[in-house]
């Protein structure tokens, strides 16, 4: 059993720096345990004016183009600059446990053993809106926690990626060079939400594929429209292995920052972030009580069968479910 401390002495370790506070409040706002919520709201309440000073990074990529590598590469460099770094990852579709924790730390074995870093892997969550609210609490905790950059690293193509990009300042997506395929394998709305590309691998015999993949990049991405932050999205090569092309990224970061805070976009970006939190809160709400009900649960399987029977229109069905749950919401406010 996990004893159960007070929002304050969470609070205070995380203030302090401690990461094992920092760590088990995390776990605290992964919960799905009601009084666990509440707690996590008093430990959220009491950070909130300490937060919000981090620059926010999510990097994504497929699997094997060498995010943990990269990440390993950039938070040391981060580090050697005193800056502290935070890296969440998030893998919606697996079902990972407590061991992905260790397997995270080998996956990023120097970092992880830095004191200036933290590294933490998302749990297992049955659906997106869980992970979205927990990657975003646990940012706020580790702002309060001083790490300086935080980096949100998310696995596969598609739903997470949108989810990342919603949180983050700077989104940067890992490639791979291949063999005239440049273009293919990643969908062109990930990569027009990519503020920067970096061509990863990009060492040995495969330099010179690496730079004309990024020659190709280039000229595609002129024919994009023109990405709100204001930014010329910028594609570069690195090796993550060798630990090259790191200072082009870092210089690139430094652009983007200043761009940003210069037009205005940084602060709008984030308040525009902060109104999207508050819908997709509700709309998790919303879900979770709907299925939790026990009016739904007990009417929800008969429908589902019906519908997949052809007897009854899925429209119909979820109409039927929609007025069953909000008429007892009506019948207790009214009582
Ligand atoms: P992830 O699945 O995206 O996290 O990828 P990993 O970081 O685990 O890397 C996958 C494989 O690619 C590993 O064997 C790495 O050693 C290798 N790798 C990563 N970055 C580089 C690089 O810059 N150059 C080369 N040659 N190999 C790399």
């Amino acid at each position: 059993m996990r004893q159960r401390l007070s929002a304050d002495t969470y609070s205070a370790g995380i203030l302090s720096g401690d990461r094992v506070m920092l760590s088990r409040a995390i776990t605290v706002i992964e919960s799905h345990l009601p009084e666990d919520r509440i707690l996590a709201g008093n430990i959220l309440k009491a950070i909130l004016p300490h937060t919000g000073q981090s620059f926010r990074i999510g990097i994504t990529g497929v699997p094997g183009v060498g995010k943990s590598t990269f990440i390993e590469t950039l938070g040391n460099y981060v580090i050697d600059r005193n800056k502290k770094v935070a890296v969440l990852t998030i893998d919606p579709s697996s079902k990972k446990s407590g061991g992905s924790i260790l397997a995270d730390k080998t996956r990023m074995e120097k970092l992880s053993r830095s004191p200036g870093a933290f590294i933490r892997p998302s749990a297992s969550n049955s659906f997106t809106g869980g992970v979205a609210r927990n990657t975003r609490e646990s940012i706020l905790l580790c702002e309060a926690a001083a790490y300086d950059i935080i980096i949100v690293e998310t696995v596969g193509v598609g739903q997470s990626e949108t989810m990342v990009k919603g949180m983050t300042d700077f989104f940067l997506l890992l490639m791979l060079s291949g063999a005239g395929d440049e273009l293919q394998g990643i969908k062109r709305g990930i990569m027009e939400m990519a503020d920067a590309i970096a061509i990863n691998k990009a060492d040995g015999d495969n330099m010179l594929h690496a730079e004309n993949a990024a020659q190709e990049y280039r000229n595609a991405l002129h024919l994009f429209p023109a990405s709100a932050s204001g930014f010329q999205q910028k594609v570069v090569t690195c090796s993550a292995k060798h630990q090259t092309g790191i200072d082009t990224i870092w210089e690139v970061l430094a652009d983007y920052q200043q761009c940003i805070r210069g037009n205005g976009f940084f602060e709008r970006n984030r308040k525009s972030q902060n109104k999207d939190w508050m819908h997709d809160s509700i709309r998790y709400a919303l879900e979770s009580e709907f299925y939790k009900s026990q009016l739904i649960r007990r009417k929800i399987k008969t429908l589902e069968k019906a519908v997949e029977a052809g007897t009854e229109l899925p429209l119909d069905a979820a109409e039927e479910l929609l007025r069953l749950f909000f008429s007892k919401i009506n019948t207790t406010e009214n009582q």
